[in-house]
């Protein structure tokens, strides 16, 4: 595997063949490793992207503190048969004077919780795409919306890329993995378990949304909405605990594709 640090060195590690990007934020778990697994089943070459993109942060948002492991992850990554990991510095992801967004027309859900939020998600994902030029872009069904604001982008921009959407890995008592559960204490990893007891509870019911907030436990959502993915309707959530902010979705009706 190569780690290539910055735009030239990834340059020059792309190869021919069918080509596939994994884009993450990094401190890996299954969640991103089941990405890679896809990629290399259906890929040439398997291109994982780490970058802790300052601009999909807003300002009271936990940039500072996010999970860093750079070593730990070229392991993992190594591991999983990756070709090329690229860790760009932000000064060229974001180089001076730059004045060019992705604004797409995104409402609800995180798109409404954290202003600015897919502003950042779509600019950095059109940039890698273009670095990276690849045939599939592999992202996980935990950021359902992120999904569809870029299938969005993808079509808007004629970009030429295929998505493919992984399932949600999960711990055994159903929490969703993520990055930011790092955080949690023991009895916040208890109290977190609501979400997705509740998204459960609530997909099986006539009335989702009311069943899920019913179900909550005493956690305080942000938001609990039905999201139209594509031809899937999802039951999504938004939670914090502590000071953690966690999100999850589960199908109710159809296939995210
Ligand atoms: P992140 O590093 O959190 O930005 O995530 C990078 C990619 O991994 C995104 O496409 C996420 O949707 C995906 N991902 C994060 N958590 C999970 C999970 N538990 N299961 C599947 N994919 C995930």
């Amino acid at each position: 595997m190569r780690v290539a640090r910055g735009i030239t060195e990834l340059r020059l590690a792309l190869s021919d063949g069918r080509r596939g990007l994994v884009p993450t934020m990094g401190a890996f778990h299954e969640g991103h490793l089941t990405l890679m697994r896809a990629a290399r089943a259906e890929c040439d070459q398997v291109v994982v992207s780490l970058f802790v993109n300052p601009t999909q942060f807003g300002a009271s948002d936990d940039l500072d503190r996010y999970p860093r492991d750079d070593e730990h992850d070229a392991q993992l990554a190594e591991a999983e048969g990756v070709d090329v990991l690229f860790i760009p510095p932000a000064e060229e992801m974001y180089p001076a004077g730059f004045a060019t967004w992705i604004d797409v027309n995104a409402s609800g859900g995180e798109a409404t919780a954290r202003p600015g939020h897919f502003r950042g998600v779509a600019t950095v994902c059109v940039k890698l795409f273009n670095l990276v030029r690849p045939d599939v872009a592999f992202f996980g069904q935990k950021d359902a919306q992120q999904v569809a604001v870029l299938r969005r982008v993808i079509d808007d921009l004629n970009l030429n890329v295929h998505l493919r959407v992984l399932p949600t890995a999960r711990d055994a008592d159903g929490l969703a993995l993520s990055s930011r559960n790092a955080y949690l204490s023991p009895e916040e990893r208890e109290q977190a378990l609501a979400l997705p007891r509740a998204l459960e509870v609530g997909r099986a019911a006539a009335d989702p949304v009311a069943a899920a907030r019913a179900a909550l436990n005493g956690l305080e959502p942000e938001y609990v909405e039905l999201l139209r993915v594509g031809d899937a309707t999802l039951l999504t959530a938004a939670a914090r605990v502590g000071s953690t902010r966690l999100i999850d979705n589960v199908v109710v009706e159809g296939d995210l594709g």
